[in-house]
């Protein structure tokens, strides 16, 4: 911080206007500490907030928890998925087996991804299949 002192403006979080703005320096805590000032806009008088760190503390607030309901959402709507699609089948469950052809809607035993269902087919050899943990991509037709 270079050259700060009464009278001069600098840039801190009002908290009534709820947002980082242009205030005019009232009183310095010692010579390098802004300790109040006024805000241009509402023109009230507060202690100095640092910007910076008031905008990380709303950013990270509102980042971290509807990130992790979604993501759980996410899987909780994939898990749905596939408990529809695999357990809802009709077709007999089939050993996997990379020399085997599937097409799309086969049901898949994979020794160690468990069931899964054929969701899409792609290039001549490659299954997207949905497990119980997500999609792998699986070889065939070999
Ligand atoms: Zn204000």
């Amino acid at each position: 911080m270079s050259q700060v002192s009464a009278g001069k403006d600098i840039l801190s979080y009002c908290n009534k206007c709820k947002m980082a703005l242009s205030h005019t320096i009232t009183v310095m805590k010692d010579i390098n500490t802004v300790g109040k000032v006024m805000c241009n806009t509402c023109k009230g008088v507060h202690a100095y907030k640092d910007p910076n760190a008031a905008a990380k503390k709303a950013t990270r607030k509102k980042s971290t928890s509807p990130g992790r309901k979604s993501a759980s959402a996410k899987a909780e709507l994939l898990e749905n998925k596939w408990q529809a699609d695999v357990m809802g089948s009709k077709n007999e469950p089939q050993k996997y087996s990379p020399k085997s052809q599937f097409v799309i809607g086969d049901i898949i035993d994979h020794p160690k991804f468990g069931m899964g269902v054929v969701e899409a087919t792609m290039e001549a050899d490659k299954l997207d299949i949905l497990f119980q943990t997500g999609n792998k991509i699986l070889v065939h037709n070999k």
